[in-house]
């Protein structure tokens, strides 16, 4: 800040002991926000919109004969976009997690909270979807509240009924969207179409999930971002003076006041921002924890700053630190520390989605088992193969040795391994003995469908200790 200039008067500052949302007696303060309404907000609504169609078509929409997002914990098969996970795939899971983890602290570290104010579920459903209907039954900011305060009437008691209603069938289909992505929605469709007699615990839990969804989003609200969410908690570790955020320009807009003296400063005090602001907060006191970067004071400072011809972005995306020093750098030594470690990141899980076959075999020779004289010509190794279908279809494989002019023998019967099936055999591999040149020797094998050669299985095998002399 440009102390010299504006002094800081520290006796007006006044600091707050409780969020903003709940008064001295320790009772919710409930916010009735203004529509927003702006550049920022229509491409929020469209980011928001495209979110939402795809949660609530996704479960519908097949890919490669699988539902594009299907996650059957029971089952551990997941399949994400036509491509099948299995547990045996674990480790590409946590190398997701991981990244995805590095990823929201560099983007909070550099971004601030734009996560929260653009992709983030809570954000998405109850200012796209929830509060719009709001908007449409009960009005604007100062309808609602003259609503509130009105004692119970028959318009009131209809506007409630129809509002709550449609919140309700919201959660409920929200709910069922859910259970879709676990189950798949025709089998969905076969629990619901037993209901009430049959699947009734289901109904149940569908129930109990149904009334907590309603509960947030009719009654819980911002005090989610605000007193649960973990990741709201962090950003008071996470945010620095560099970290981009939703700002006031306190060196532009102070002192505050309509009027047209010329030490006045470009906010002319209209609470405008605070109206908008879903967390009832004023963002003109500095970034607070309640405040989830949705960019609503930004929109309507600027169309403030429009009518009183002033420049936009009096309220903006900015730093601390750019506020303060103008010239200051975007990127801060942390940041760019992340960035590399998010690169690095992304490269590992790239090579290991890639590199990630379509069947995993494991081919480990038999505890406790020890070569075997094959006829008066060769020795035979005794295997346990394992192996994973990861494709949408039964798939036939065979097993050929590509180090050895040696012969496979797999007990049973053709080797066709179904969907998602894990397969478990025993095979015999049997070399000549004029082959083995000691008595552990090294041997490599193929894993075919259709003449393609799908992946190459090394192990090793045992002869007798006399091929060492
Ligand atoms: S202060 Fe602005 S950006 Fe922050 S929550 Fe309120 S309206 Fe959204
Ligand atoms: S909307 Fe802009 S001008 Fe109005 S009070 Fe907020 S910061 Fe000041």
């Amino acid at each position: 800040m440009k102390t010299e200039e504006k002094p800081t008067d520290y006796k007006k500052i006044t600091f707050r002991d409780r969020i903003n949302t709940v008064d001295k007696e320790g009772k919710r303060v409930w916010v009735f926000p203004k529509m927003p309404k702006g550049k920022l907000y229509n491409y929020r609504r469209v980011v928001a919109y495209i979110l939402l169609l795809f949660f609530y078509l996704a479960p519908h929409v097949n890919l490669n004969g699988e539902p594009l997002i299907f996650l059957n914990f029971i089952e551990r098969r997941f399949v994400f976009f036509g491509n099948a996970f299995y547990p045996q795939d674990f480790h590409l899971l946590v190398l997701t997690l991981i990244t995805l983890l590095v990823f929201i602290i560099l983007f909070t570290v550099v971004y601030g909270r734009i996560f929260c104010g653009w992709v983030c579920p809570q954000t998405v459903f109850m200012e796209f979807l929830y509060r719009p209907i709001e908007y449409i039954i009960d009005g604007d900011r100062k309808k609602q509240r003259e609503l509130a305060r009105q004692e119970m009437n028959p318009v009131k008691l209809l506007k409630r009924i129809v509002k709550h209603s449609l919140f309700l069938t919201i959660s409920f289909w929200t709910i069922i969207t859910f259970l879709a992505y676990i189950k798949g929605y025709p089998e969905v469709q076969t629990i619901m179409a037993g209901w009430p007699g049959s699947k009734f615990s289901t109904l149940l839990g569908v129930l109990a999930f149904t009334g907590t969804h309603y509960f947030i989003f009719a009654s819980f609200r911002e005090q989610v971002c605000t007193l649960v969410c973990p990741y709201g908690r962090l950003q008071g570790v996470m945010l620095d003076n560099n970290s981009i955020v939703v700002a006031y320009d306190y060196a532009r807009g102070e002192p505050r006041g309509r009027g047209k003296n010329e030490n006045k400063g470009d906010c002319i005090d209209c609470h405008k921002c605070v109206e908008v602001c879903p967390t009832g907060i004023d963002i003109r006191n500095g970034t607070q924890l309640e405040c989830i970067n949705c960019t609503a004071c930004i929109d309507a400072c600027n169309s403030i700053m429009y009518t009183v011809n002033k420049p936009k972005g009096l309220i903006r995306y900015a730093s601390e630190r750019s506020i303060a020093e103008p010239k200051s750098k975007l990127l801060n030594a942390r940041a760019i520390a992340y960035s590399i470690v998010l690169i690095l990141l992304i490269g590992v899980v790239s090579v290991a989605f890639v590199n990630r076959g379509d069947v995993e075999t494991t081919i480990i020779r038999t505890q406790g088992t020890m070569f075997q004289e094959y006829g008066t010509e060769a020795y035979s190794n005794l295997y346990n193969l394992q192996m994973i279908n990861k494709t949408n279809e039964t798939t036939s494989l065979e097993l050929k040795l590509l180090s050895h002019d040696g012969e496979i023998k797999i007990l049973g019967d053709k080797l066709d391994v179904e969907v998602g099936e894990v397969e478990k055999r025993n095979l015999l591999i049997i070399l000549n003995k004029d082959l083995l040149k000691s008595s552990n020797t090294h041997i490599k094998i193929g894993v075919y469908t259709e003449g393609e050669l799908l992946e190459e299985i090394s192990s090793t095998f045992v002869g007798p200790n006399a091929l060492d002399k």
